[in-house]
């Protein structure tokens, strides 16, 4: 299992219900301190996002899989929205969820607490509204290609967030930086791009299926964006606590990056 082909055949085996059960419901879910993962991954994004720096028309959520936590906290700053995924399952499910359609995932805890964060005093059912009414497309995409969303889009994006996508669809390093290279060309000189990601993770489950993943380090991941032209605004690292080891991966931590494409190479 070492090719981009392979990688791509092993994904459709992925059970997009499995995965939500293991890493977006208790105990991983536990929003009762920042000490756990889901809290740290929302902070990271809304603080972020928070700053201000990052606006304008359009946002693209690369390899977005069945979740939406991860724009969250984006819809204030954005005109537009689009989610992607290389799955039709998961689109399917992202739908679904966008169209508020009986049995979705219970994303209201997620939502709640980015309120929280965020201390704008919103709702959350007016924050939920707002993010079904931003998102304007599901895309399919695929981070190996050269143009990953194919001539889907006319114009790059003002910014880009990416969560566990790159290292779970990569077979190696060297596969890791050419998707992180395709998918720069998705974002404007000047963009912001939020990512967050596995640390030192090998394999993570899904129902019946076991997902390689390339094991990169803060160092690594710093690498491929120096590469590619960004500079790193914010480098946040969280390791997972041993309480958070449920059998289902191996990942050691987690990384968030917030990094700018540069306006000149
Ligand atoms: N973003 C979600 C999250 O934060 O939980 C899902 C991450 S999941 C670990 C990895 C995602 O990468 C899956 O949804 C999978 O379909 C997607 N993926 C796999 N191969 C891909 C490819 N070649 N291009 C883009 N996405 C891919």
């Amino acid at each position: 299992m070492s090719s981009i082909a392979a990688v791509g055949e092993n994904y459709q085996k992925f059970n997009p219900r499995a995965y939500l059960q293991n890493n977006y419901m208790p105990p991983r879910a536990d929003f009762s301190s920042d000490d756990f993962v889901v809290p740290w991954k929302l902070r990271c994004l809304a603080e972020a996002f928070g700053t201000g720096e990052i606006h304008g028309h359009t946002v693209i959520d690369i390899g977005s899989g069945p979740t939406i936590y991860q724009i969250l906290s984006s819809p204030d700053h954005f005109e537009e929205i689009i989610m992607t995924d290389f799955l039709e399952v998961n689109r399917e499910v992202l739908r679904r969820w966008l169209q508020a359609e009986p049995g979705s995932f219970d994303w209201s805890p997620y939502i709640k607490h980015a309120c929280i964060l965020e201390g704008k005093g919103e709702h959350w059912k007016d924050k939920e509204r707002k993010l079904r009414d931003k998102v304007k497309h599901v895309l399919p995409i695929d981070i190996h290609q050269l143009k990953p969303l194919g001539s889907a889009l006319t114009e790059p994006a003002d910014a880009l967030v990416s969560t566990f996508c790159l290292e779970a669809a990569s077979p190696n390093y060297e596969s890791f930086q050419k998707a992180l290279e395709n998918v720069t060309t998705l974002l404007k000189p000047g963009g912001h791009f939020l990512m967050i990601g596995a640390l030192e993770e090998s394999f993570y489950l899904a129902g019946e299926a076991k997902l390689l993943v390339v094991p990169v380090t803060e160092e690594d991941v710093k690498e491929a964006f120096t590469r590619c032209g960004y500079k790193i605004c914010d480098f946040r690292t969280y390791v997972m606590p041993s309480s958070l080891k449920i059998g289902v991966d191996d990942v050691r931590g987690i990384f968030f990056v917030h990094a700018q494409k540069k306006t000149q190479a």
